[in-house]
């Protein structure tokens, strides 16, 4: 996925996003991240066609988003938002079941094919014995697993993750993070997600995209982007880089 010179904004006075350029490596966990307001979302927005840039454009596969169908798409890049809402009586398998519809055609459905899936998904996910649960019923971390097991069922090898762990205590963040990289390393599932824990950036990541006022500030593997300098520009604040040798370098913020 490439983004060539892309330029946004919600109205006429501001710029939300100037000028953006940058590669998103298949393959790859890349994680965004960057204080309020600096456009980490909007750019996800536009990385997954729900926003169209004034200026630029992203290409996925050598096509520009604009040109593909929206079912086409679906095929290719699946979201999960920090909080997602379903109706109340949303069963598990049922919601899981939502992923195959960018499959379905006027002409054929492949009942068959999706149950097969769905089963392998629920499976994937740990999820098996919860299927008939109401998903209200889930825990905060199960419901984020299950968001992130109707895009399995969407099949899409681009997962876009905006805040997935926000609402989680700290022991169902890492759950989910191991979980995202399984995702990543078994399936190859090509992941872009926000974060606002830097360490947890670190640990997960493979690139890390640092943002700024709607541009990016930064980018490579987290050693060479969380530094002293990044960390004072971008968030204004010190802090202390440490090294850890199980897991390598963490940051400790200690003020502005
Ligand atoms: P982040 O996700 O990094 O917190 P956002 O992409 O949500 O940032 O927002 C970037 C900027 O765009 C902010 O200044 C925000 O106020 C503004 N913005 C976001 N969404 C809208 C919207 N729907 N209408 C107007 N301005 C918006
Ligand atoms: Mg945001």
């Amino acid at each position: 996925m490439e983004l060539k010179d892309i330029t946004f904004s919600y109205d006429l006075k501001n710029n939300h996003l100037v000028d953006v350029n940058g590669e998103i490596n298949r393959g790859k966990i890349t994680t965004i991240i960057g204080p309020n307001g600096s456009g980490k979302s909007t750019l996800l927005g536009i990385m997954s066609n729900q926003i169209t840039p004034h200026k630029g454009y992203v290409r996925l596969d050598g096509k520009q988003l604009v040109e593909f169908r929206s079912k086409e798409f679906a095929r290719k890049v699946a979201v999960v938002h920090q909080r997602n809402s379903a109706p109340a009586d949303m069963t598990v398998e049922k919601l899981i079941s939502y992923g195959r519809l960018p499959y379905k055609s006027f002409l054929a459905n492949n009942k068959q094919e999706d149950a097969k899936v769905i089963e392998w998904v629920l499976q994937k996910t740990n999820l098996s014995k919860k299927r008939n649960h109401a998903l209200y019923t889930l825990s905060g971390g199960e419901q984020q697993r299950v968001w992130i097991a109707l895009t399995l069922a969407q099949r899409t090898p681009f997962l876009f993750l905006d805040e997935p762990t926000t609402y989680l205590d700290i022991y169902y963040q890492y759950e989910l993070l191991e979980f995202i990289k399984k995702l990543n390393r078994d399936l190859d599932i090509t992941i872009v997600m926000v974060l606002h824990d830097i360490n947890q950036a670190i640990r997960y990541s493979d690139i890390i995209i640092a943002m700024k006022h709607g541009q990016i500030v930064k980018k490579g593997v987290p050693k060479d982007v969380i530094t002293n300098e990044l960390m004072k520009e971008v968030y204004g604040i010190n802090v202390l880089i440490k090294e850890n040798k199980d897991t390598g370098i963490y940051t400790i913020p200690i003020g502005i």
